[in-house]
């Protein structure tokens, strides 16, 4: 049986930057913590801690009920994994290695047909975040209860945010958490770049862009998800012809600038399509139905 206490044991497989922070915040937390890395010499400072190394994953994984996975991806998951099937069974994995739905389903799978019990995971934390306020880690997987056995011990690392009993629902709120993020980043990349091309120092307008940043957010987000939701599209605000017809003016200022316009080009398609397909009176939630693909 799984203990569930403050000081269950936890094996931590995968010591890159995030690894090697959810190991320091179970050992902080007072789990008695074994690490493996396939460089040896990453358990280091983990170790001057107070984890104790383990010499093969074979090793590491029979250490503790509860094994956490932190690699780069999930294919060199599966191969670190696969030949220590016998020894996982009966015991959980977490998987918090970044990953596609399909990708978490078919390790479930894999588990599940060897005794093991799987959980994924998406951490929505950097390392330096994690065991701080504000970080919080998804998760998801066909057995509930092993997750709320585990969750003591989860809780260490950050925030526990439960999303279901599909295996790829994590991944699935990861991404698209991220997706928002990257489409923020980026954005970010091209304004800066703009205001630049003028020697106008990013810093001098970066409150400016945190403010209209945040209050598009309020804007956007909330009342996008309610249009998406109840199928009304319609707006009163700020309409998909209006802006088909102001944004020649973004790729025109970068090239008058001197900057390349192939971030913001497939955007102009998706409008002209909007407005093409008889979506012009509609706000930015229908842009979500014209990117499907069906
Ligand atoms: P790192 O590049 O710092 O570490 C990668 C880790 O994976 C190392 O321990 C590496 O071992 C190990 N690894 C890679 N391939 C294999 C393999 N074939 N067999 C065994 N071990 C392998 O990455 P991070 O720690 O930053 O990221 C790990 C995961 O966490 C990723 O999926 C990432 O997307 C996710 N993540 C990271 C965040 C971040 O801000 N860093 C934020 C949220 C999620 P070795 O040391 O031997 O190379």
């Amino acid at each position: 049986m799984p203990s569930n206490g403050s000081t269950s044991p936890v094996t931590v497989l995968g010591l890159g930057l995030m690894g090697s922070a959810l190991a320091s915040a179970l050992i902080e937390a007072g789990h008695p913590t074994t690490v493996w890395n396939r460089t040896a010499s990453k358990t280091g400072p983990l170790v001057a801690q107070g984890a104790a190394p383990a010499d093969t994953a074979r090793a590491a994984v029979t250490a503790s009920d509860l094994v956490i996975v932190c690699l780069t991806t999930n294919d060199s998951v599966r191969t670190l994994l696969e030949p220590e099937a016998e020894a996982l069974a009966g015991r959980t994995v977490v998987n918090l290695t970044n990953g596609t739905p399909a990708q978490a389903r078919e390790l479930a799978s894999w588990a599940a047909a060897h005794g093991i019990t799987y959980i994924d995971g998406g951490i929505m934390a950097v390392p330096q975040m994690i065991a701080t306020p504000g970080a919080y880690i998804l998760y998801s997987g066909t057995d509930e209860t092993a997750f709320t056995t585990h969750r003591p011990t989860l809780a260490a690392l950050a925030d526990t945010k439960w999303v279901g009993k599909d295996p790829g629902l994590a991944a699935l709120y990861d991404l698209s958490l991220l997706t928002g993020m990257y489409g923020m980043a980026m954005g970010v990349a091209q304004a800066f770049a703009l205001i630049r091309s003028e020697g106008i120092p990013a810093q001098e307008f970066a409150p400016l862009l945190t403010d209209w940043i945040v209050a598009m957010t309020h804007g956007i987000v909330p009342g996008g998800a309610e249009a998406l939701d109840t199928d009304q599209h319609l707006t009163d605000v700020s309409n998909l012809a209006m802006n088909r017809e102001a944004f020649p003016n973004f790729t025109a200022a970068f090239a008058e600038q001197g900057l390349r316009t192939d971030l913001f080009e497939p955007l102009q398609d998706l409008l002209d399509r909007a407005v093409e397909q008889g979506h012009g009176a509609d706000g930015f939630s229908r842009m979500s139905l014209l990117l499907r693909k069906d």
